[in-house]
């Protein structure tokens, strides 16, 4: 065997080879496992694989050789004890919150988030007894307000889906704890490359993995990320009996994702840079959102908490959603899509898409307009989106 020391390496090493393990035939790439089921050479091993004596594959529910791969080599990359992956960014999201809290509980959470989750803060939560309480997120002192009663768990997304605020990390963590709670980040917009929550005193990290871990438009996934007592008392159960896993075959494609992440964030955030810059100068947008930008209102906290802007850029049209339809069907390049964090380049009108089961008052007040465009660059020649972008802007 020769040594292996993961710790050591670097993050690239670390994307394309944390957590293989070979099997006895000396496999290149990761094996792909597709079972459900595993065999005991005795029924007194089947009975040790129940009773915890024995630690080994059961069954694909509750864990998978493939799977394990790619949870290992994400945990080393965010810098996590233990990572457990779902079928789907959502499934994450709502394991971490329901793994944890009761009838009775106190939720908050900031106000600006990707729609799915802001339904099940919103909507699902207050169903069995929890009380959820929505805040400005970048309002220091209404957190300091909500949080100054106990409170089971914090849940925040920062860049927020697709307004793009930050949130000050640091600070709601200790506030959290103060309050005796858990701070969940959902850090899918700043990828783990971009930003490190658990560093910053986040408890539990979440990804959509769809995102720019597949990054490739092919498969949905996500992943949870906290300390291993965590998932020993409390995740663990709750995944193990009600089983949103990941797929076998889609952990396969993600791992594959991972080898090149470094790659196509680095190329997705030098191209966001440069059309968030264009956008910033034309007269027929109000505004342009994007954390790498000086303008943005916290660019500052932007630059103390993440290593880049990201791969999203918003903004807002003068006219409303007359123009902002007009735009987007006047694209020839960038595609018209919900989805991010892809190699295309995808564009979306929040209003009438990933938010349009939030009402009118509720978008407005997490600052989604009817003017609103979220644009996911992708990783095409720069040059082309922009000549894209200007010939449909300048209908
Ligand atoms: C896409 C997304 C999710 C949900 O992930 P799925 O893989 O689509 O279930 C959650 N949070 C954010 C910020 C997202 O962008």
């Amino acid at each position: 065997m020769r040594e292996k020391s993961p710790e050591n390496w670097r993050l690239a090493t670390r994307l394309v080879r944390g957590g293989q393990q070979r099997t006895s035939f000396c496999e290149t790439s990761e094996a792909l496992f597709l079972n459900s089921g595993y065999v005991y050479e005795s029924a007194l091993e089947a009975e040790q694989s129940f009773d915890g004596t024995r630690e080994r594959y059961v069954y694909s529910r509750f864990r998978n050789p493939t799977v394990s791969v790619f949870e290992e080599r994400l945990a080393l990359v965010e810098g996590a004890e233990v990572c457990r992956a779902t079928a789907s960014g959502m499934a994450a999201v709502h394991a971490a919150l329901f793994c944890q809290i009761r009838a009775g509980d106190r939720v908050v959470a900031a106000r600006a988030l990707f729609g799915s989750c802001s339904w099940i803060l919103g909507d699902l939560l207050p169903r069995f007894g929890v009380e959820v309480v929505f805040v400005d997120g970048v309002d220091l002192s209404q957190w300091e307000a909500a949080l100054a009663k106990p409170t089971r768990c914090v849940f925040i997304e920062t860049p927020s889906n697709p307004t793009l605020e930050i949130i000050d990390i640091q600070a709601v963590a200790a506030l959290t704890h103060a309050a005796g709670g858990r701070l969940i980040v959902d850090n899918v917009f700043a990828t783990p490359l971009l930003q490190r929550p658990l560093q910053l005193g986040a408890d539990i990290v979440v990804y959509s993995a769809t995102k720019h871990i597949d990054g490739q438009g092919r498969c949905l996934g996500g992943a949870i990320l906290c300390e291993a007592a965590f998932l020993n008392d409390i995740l663990g159960p709750f995944l193990r009996h009600t089983g949103p896993c990941m797929s076998p075959f889609n952990a396969w494609v993600l791992l594959k994702g991972l080898e090149t992440l470094e790659l196509r964030v680095s190329r997705h955030v030098a191209n966001a840079e440069r059309i968030a810059n264009f956008l910033a100068e034309q007269v027929t947008i109000a505004k342009t959102l994007y954390p790498g930008l000086a303008s943005h209102p916290q660019y500052d906290l932007a630059k103390r908490q993440m290593s880049g802007g990201g791969a999203i850029v918003s903004f807002v049209l003068r006219e409303g959603k007359a123009q902002a339809f007009r735009v987007l069907d006047r694209l020839n390049l960038v595609d018209i899509s919900n989805n991010l964090g892809d190699a295309k380049s995808l564009i979306t009108h929040p209003w009438t898409t990933t938010h349009q089961s939030r009402s009118a008052e509720e978008k407005l007040q997490m600052g989604i307009s009817e003017g609103l465009l979220r644009l996911s660059v992708g990783l095409e020649d720069v040059e082309d989106l922009i000549t894209d972008l200007r010939q449909a802007l300048s209908a």
